[in-house]
C-alpha cells in the first residue's frame, strides 16, 4: 500500500493540486495530512475543503491552532500573523471549528504522525538537527514518526546514535527508529521551490521525498490580488 503524506500546505492551492496529481500518478491510496493547512497563502478554504474531502488521518499544525482560534496566542512573527488575520476572517465557524478539533499526535496503522516533535507536541519545537531528532526519539514508540513544521526534508534514522540519512530514497531497516520530516507543499524552505511531500511504500518498507514542480506564478498572482503581503509572494520562487 503506497501512503502519500504531506503537510505544512498553508493554504497553497496549486501546489497541493499538483502533489495530488503526482500523488495519484504514482499509485498512492491512502492519504495523511501533517497539519498547517492553512496560514501564508491564497486559499484556505480551498485547501481545506479538499483535505477533508480526503477524510484522511490529519494532525494539528500550529498554524490551524492559531486560525481556529479568535486572536493569535503566541509570538508569531509579523508575516504569519498578517496573514493569520486575514485567514481567520476567510474561515466559517464550522472550518473553524474543525480545525480546533484536529488531534495533535495520531497513529496510523504501525506509524506515528505529528506537526512538530513528540517530546512537546504542544509547544510547537523545531527538529533541525540531531540533538532535537534524538529528544523526539525519546517517545517514539513505533518504527516510523512522520514530522513536518520545519518546512525542510529530511531523514533521521537512530540505532546506537542518531544520524541524518538520505530521504530522498530510503530503504527502512528493521531494529532501527525512523524520523521522517517530509517537507512543506506550500512553502518549502530548503531553498528548493517545487512542492515537498512523501511517498511511503508499506510492501516494500520504503520512503520517498518527492518534489513537485507547480504553477508558482499563479500563487504568487493570488498573494498579491488578495492583498497578502508581497514578500509572501517573493519567497516562494526562493523556497525560504
Ligand atoms: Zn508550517
Amino acid at each position: 500500500m503506497k501512503f502519500a503524506i504531506f503537510g505544512d500546505i498553508h493554504s497553497n492551492l496549486h501546489a497541493l493540486e499538483a502533489v495530488l496529481a503526482d500523488a495519484e500518478n504514482l499509485g498512492c491510496t491512502q492519504h495523511v495530512c501533517m497539519g498547517d493547512i492553512v496560514g501564508y497563502n491564497a486559499f484556505p478554504c480551498e485547501c481545506l475543503a479538499i483535505v477533508r474531502d480526503l477524510d484522511c488521518p490529519t494532525v494539528k499544525g500550529n498554524h490551524d491552532e492559531q486560525a481556529s482560534m479568535a486572536i493569535s496566542q503566541e509570538g508569531l512573527n509579523p508575516l504569519a500573523e498578517e496573514a493569520l488575520d486575514w485567514t481567520r476572517d476567510r474561515l466559517a465557524p464550522d472550518e473553524r471549528q474543525w480545525l480546533r478539533e484536529l488531534r495533535i499526535q495520531r497513529q496510523v496503522r504501525d506509524f506515528t504522525i505529528v506537526h512538530a516533535t513528540l517530546d512537546t507536541p504542544h509547544k510547537w519545537g523545531y527538529i533541525t538537527n540531531q540533538l532535537d531528532a534524538a529528544a523526539s526519539f525519546s517517545y517514539q514508540l513505533t518504527g516510523l514518526c512522520f514530522v513536518g513544521h520545519t518546512h525542510v526534508p529530511r531523514a533521521y534514522m537512530r540505532n546506537a546514535t542518531v544520524q541524518t540519512v538520505a530521504h530522498d530514497q530510503l530503504s527502512i531497516q528493521p531494529n532501527r527508529k525512523y524520523l521522517i520530516n517530509v517537507g512543506s507543499v506550500g512553502q518549502p524552505r530548503d531553498g528548493d521551490w517545487r512542492a515537498s511531500y512523501c511517498i511511503h511504500d508499506t510492501d516494500e518498507q520504503t520512503i520517498s521525498i518527492r518534489r513537485i514542480p507547480y504553477d508558482i506564478a499563479a500563487a504568487q498572482q493570488a498573494i498579491l490580488d488578495e492583498g497578502l503581503p508581497r514578500k509572501l509572494a517573493a519567497r516562494l520562487a526562493v523556497g525560504r
